[in-house]
């Protein structure tokens, strides 16, 4: 049997091996040891394999399902293996087989899969030459798929290495597959992309086969399972820099082997092939999704985030749309109007369609496609026509024309419909082996086995009234069990009595039961007929898949429909709710939003301050003060949810929104530590602000929380300064800065694009009133102390912060006059000899030293040719050094 075991554990390397034995899956050596510690069973040992003692462990095979969702919850991936031989005429160990593959990017069973996300299974592998004209130098270009197999969309990509860790960071694959050769190569690609966070990572890896990903195989591979001539039809090889070639296409077919490699069967109810292209969607690193809080809270976990406010979804199936919306925020806000006129009718209407009675029909079809649908989901498929015309009258009743194309959509395929109607009992058994799954007088030979079966208790009766009149043993009783089946039993007392042809078969405590040629001719037909009508079911429902497997796209596109109602209905149900309002649209750059609300901190305050924030390109950096606490973290994050909202094609929590093109929304905001890729507090924050500055455009949103704390004062100070500069004049980005450096609200007399607005406070006796109001104009103190206070510092050392305060405030008013470093030309200003000795002194540096530097501002560096350059270096440094 180990031998056995060996041969077939060596067909899944690296998956643990769940080895049927009885009425356990038992585990063997070292998967026998990583389970008892994943799901805390005992291990034991037995036998001996190369004079060592095997290691087991086991789970009751009617419990499998649990066991196997820890462990893929734990990452790992299960084989799991049945006896196919008979063991009754078995000669040695019965023969087994590996039934299923389950890993963690391939479920689709219903009991294994959360029900509002999708687990997804990605492919990936990078360009050969990793580089391409248009990017920088030497930069990886990857190429991926992904699938959610139970829905069985598959999307492509292929993107610079930049890109990837954002990307997985919004999809956030369950298993991702890397060809076995160039594995190592691309996971240090992945670790310096920062896509790679080692043990922290929440994906599983599993290796293919490197000529799996080959693009010109891949292209044939996937055109022969669509049913197409190529791949042309699906928009993928568009010319330019963010084309979509052979290198997506090989991750996609990888895809498919691996799931015909795990299902056993290829995923024919794959939906196409969809290029995922980031300039539609507005570009949001993972940074901004984390601050924003999108989908997650900052503590990493689901409550009060957006999407928790957002998803009112009925079904699961929109729950898990409203959660690709939200990874792909369109651009084009043509998408988003168009949302908004169906949340506008819906709203309106005012209905509440009951989603919940309908089956999960992309799920119920993708396990339809894979063969492992149950009985219970096709009944639901069946019943679910009276839900869908329901919807559909509705949806009709609400604007016939607008939904005209939904209801399309929401028809469920008549043939069908009257097959399953025709062959499913009303409420089918949960299991094909269980049986009780066919309506009388869908088969005849079904319904003769089932008659014998069932006439069975009459027999039974019939012949127990015989015995006794026969024997005269009147407490005679003929009964049935599933250990030793059919027997007749007589009391102790009256065993005398049994005639002669009666075999004795068990002997209990009061009584002795028998059996008789004649029963257990009985019995023989009886069983036989039981297992016959068992495996005629099975042999029919299989027949019934392979009739409806051609519904599955059907199916499928009422499963897609009826999720997007549900969204939008979502939708419609908080707009009403929480009195969202509709936005508009406008081709000028500009956000305008009149009391506008964070829609999370709304819910969890008494009372909200709404605010009002209007950005153009005329007014595009706004400099955010005041205290700590006064809500300038909540203003600025409520705008960019509000911009975000609106383009998701959702109402927005304000009383108006006017929103121009936005294309990227950026922040910078809060301070973390990022140990597992070894990045300080100010790394981590400088590495943003750098991403940011060399992204941000007039498109672009950009939030800015208190850049620079991480560091010294003046080093922050300086780089706040020039990051804010850099952004109101090279990038022309709308921007919220806020700040607790006073001098930056400079920056709005030296630059006309920029404003001052600050939280308002009040002070008093009892301490300090935050009012959370936006006003107009720098605030006029930062309140750090009232705050620490409010925050139950201790008496003596607010005390001793007060001191030092006022110390360091006497100190900085005998300092010299404040260097305006926006003019960026004071020293164009020091022509003089005068001068120069005064800019020295201003800048703390020598006579000698400022007028070296006076020469270098002098230069005319353009007409300077590369030796001439050199020289003047070399003068300039003789000069300091002299
Ligand atoms: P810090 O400078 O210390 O980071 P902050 O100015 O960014 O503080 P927030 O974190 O935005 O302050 O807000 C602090 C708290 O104030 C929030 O958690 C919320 O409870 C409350 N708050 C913020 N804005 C509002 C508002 N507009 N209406 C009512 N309460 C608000």
């Amino acid at each position: 049997m180990i031998q056995q075991y060996l041969r077939i554990k060596n067909e899944v390397p690296g998956m643990l091996l769940f080895y049927r034995m009885g009425d356990f899956y038992e585990l063997f050596f070292d998967d026998a040891i990583k389970a008892s510690r994943l799901l805390g069973i005992t291990l034991t040992q037995r036998g001996q394999s190369n004079g060592a003692p095997i290691k087991m462990a086991g789970v009751p095979f009617h419990s499998a399902e649990q066991y196997l969702a820890r462990l893929l919850r734990a990452g790992e991936s299960v084989a799991v293996c049945e006896q196919i031989g008979d063991p009754a005429t078995s000669k040695g160990p019965v023969e087994r087989k590996i039934a299923r593959i389950i890993t963690p990017g391939t479920l689709t069973d219903a009991a294994l899969l959360p029900e509002r996300s999708d687990q997804l299974l990605m492919a990936l592998n990078v360009a050969p030459q990793s580089f391409r004209a248009g990017e920088p130098r030497g930069e990886a270009r990857f190429g991926c798929a992904w699938i959610s197999l139970s829905s069985g969309e598959c999307r492509l990509a292929e993107l610079p290495a930049s890109r990837l860790a954002t990307l997985l960071q919004t999809l956030t694959p369950a298993e991702v597959i890397l060809p076995d050769k160039e594995r190592s190569k691309i996971q240090a690609l992945m670790v310096n992309a920062g896509a790679w966070i080692g043990s922290e990572q929440h994906f599983a890896i599993a290796e293919s086969p490197s000529w799996q990903f080959d693009g010109e195989r891949g292209e044939k591979r996937l055109a022969e399972l669509l049913g197409t001539k190529d791949l042309a039809g699906f928009g993928l090889n568009r010319v330019g820099a963010m084309s979509i070639g052979p290198l997506a296409v090989g991750c996609a077919s990888a895809l498919v082997d691996y799931i015909e490699k795990t299902q056993g069967l290829a995923p024919s109810h794959l939906q196409g092939l969809k290029p995922w292209r980031f300039e539609e969607s507005i570009a949001l690193d993972a940074a901004a999704r984390r601050n924003l809080e999108l989908s997650e809270n900052l503590r990493g976990g689901t409550g009060d985030c957006l999407l928790d406010i957002l998803d009112r979804c009925a079904s699961p199936a929109g729950s898990r749309l409203l959660r690709q919306w939200l990874g792909e925020i369109p651009s084009d806000p043509k998408i988003s109007m168009a949302r908004h006129e169906a949340v506008s009718k819906l709203s309106d209407a005012g209905l509440k369609f009951a989603q919940a009675e309908l089956p999960d029909f992309e799920r119920v079809a993708a396990r339809l496609a894979l063969g492992n649908v149950r009985p219970r989901d096709l009944s639901a498929l069946r019943d679910s026509h009276v839900g869908l015309h329901r919807l559909r009258e509705e949806l009709l009743q609400i604007d016939a024309s607008f939904f005209a194309q939904a209801c399309e959509a929401l028809m469920p395929p008549q043939q069908a419909v009257e097959l399953l109607s025709r062959a499913l009992l009303d409420e089918p058994s949960v299991m094909v082996r269980d049986g009780g799954v066919f309506r009388p007088g869908y088969d005849a030979d079904l319904d003769e086995l089932k008659s014998i079966d069932e006439s069975c208790g009459d027999y039974l009766a019939a012949m127990e009234m015989r015995e006794r009149e026969t024997t005269g043993i009147t407490n005679l009783r003929v009964s049935f069990n599933n250990v030793h089946g059919f027997f007749i039993e007589v009391s102790q007392a009256q065993s005398d009595k049994v005639p002669l042809h009666y075999q004795r078969r068990q002997t209990l405590k009061n009584v002795e039961r028998y059996i008789t040629p004649d029963l257990k001719a009985f019995e023989d037909k009886a069983l036989s007929a039981k297992d016959r009508a068992l495996a005629r079911e099975k042999f029919l429902f299989d027949q019934l898949l392979e009739l409806l497997r051609p519904t599955v796209p059907a199916w499928q596109s009422i499963g897609r429909a009826s999720a997007s109602i549900d969204v939008l209905q979502s939708f419609a149900h908080l707009a009403k709710d929480s009195a969202w309002v509709r936005p508009e649209f406008v081709t000028t750059p500009g956000i305008e939003l009149r009391a506008c609300r964070h829609p999370v901190v709304e819910q969890k305050v008494e009372s909200y301050t709404a605010n009002d924030c209007v950005l153009h390109s005329k007014r595009r950096m706004v400099v955010l003060t005041g205290p700590n606490m006064g809500g300038k973290s909540t203003y600025m994050r409520s705008i960019a949810l509000c911009v975000l909202l609106g383009y998701l094609g959702s109402y927005v929590p304000a009383q108006r929104a006017v929103l121009g093109p936005i294309t990227q929304v950026f922040t910078r905001i809060g301070a973390s530590d990022d140990l597992a890729s070894g990045r300080s507090t100010f790394m981590v924050e400088m590495t943003e602000a750098a991403a940011i500055l060399n992204a941000a455009d007039e498109r672009s949103l950009v939030l800015m929380d208190e850049i620079g704390r991480g560091t010294s004062t003046f080093d922050g100070l300086s780089i706040a300064w020039a990051i804010a500069d850099r952004l109101v004049d090279h990038n022309r980005s709308l921007s919220l800065f806020a700040t607790h450096y006073f001098e930056l609200t400079q920056l709005a007399s030296k630059r006309a694009e920029a404003i001052n607005l600050h939280l308002a406070a009040v002070e008093s006796r009892g301490g300090i009133a935050f009012l959370h109001e936006v006003k107009d104009g720098p605030a006029s103190k930062s309140y750090g102390l009232q705050v620490a206070k409010l925050a139950g510092l201790p008496t003596a050392t607010l005390r001793n912060a007060e001191k030092i305060m006022q110390m360091l405030e006497e100190q900085a008013a005998q300092q010299t006059q404040q260097i305006d470093l926006f003019s960026g030309d004071y020293l164009n200003n020091a022509v003089d000899q005068q001068s120069i000795t005064e800019a020295s002194t201003r800048l703390s540096m020598s006579p000698a030293e400022a007028e070296t530097l006076q020469s270098l501002v002098d230069a005319d560096l353009d007409a300077l040719a590369p030796r001439e350059a050199l020289q003047m270096l070399y003068d300039l440094r003789a000069k300091l050094h002299s």
